[in-house]
């Protein structure tokens, strides 16, 4: 586990705004501030933990909770039956660039596949 500190660190503190639209005690979900679809919410372990390379066996419950949040929301949302697109970016080539994991929720339009 990593103890970075990134814009996320912020907004688990509410020391920056952020949309939040989802919380709860290990998990905080909040709207991407560049969207790439009507719906882009961002699920983010409040435990800072950098990449997914950087996940351990500790953290499968953690990891799987980020999905079902999601996966909670999007039906919240009525967006279920359309369906959706997770994603988890990492580092450089996967294009992560914020340093704590972080699940796209992303809905609304149709997406394609692959991506680019
Ligand atoms: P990634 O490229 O997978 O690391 O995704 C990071 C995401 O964080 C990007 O989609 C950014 O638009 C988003 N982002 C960065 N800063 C903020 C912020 N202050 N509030 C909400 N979303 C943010």
């Amino acid at each position: 586990m990593s103890d970075n500190e990134t814009i996320f660190s912020k907004i688990i503190r509410r020391e920056i705004p952020a949309d939040i639209v989802y919380e709860d005690e290990h998990v905080l979900g909040f709207r991407d501030i560049a969207p790439q679809a009507p719906t882009h919410v961002l699920f983010i372990p409040k435990t800072p933990i950098a990449t997914l390379n950087d996940l351990q066996t500790e953290h499968a419950e953690l990891a799987g909770r980020l999905i079902l949040a999601a996966a909670a929301h999007a039906k919240e949302l009525g967006l279920a039956e359309d369906g959706y697109r997770v994603v988890m970016n990492c580092n450089q080539l996967g294009g992560q660039t914020v340093y704590h994991i972080h699940l796209h929720l992303l809905a609304g339009r149709q997406l394609h596949w692959p991506p680019g």
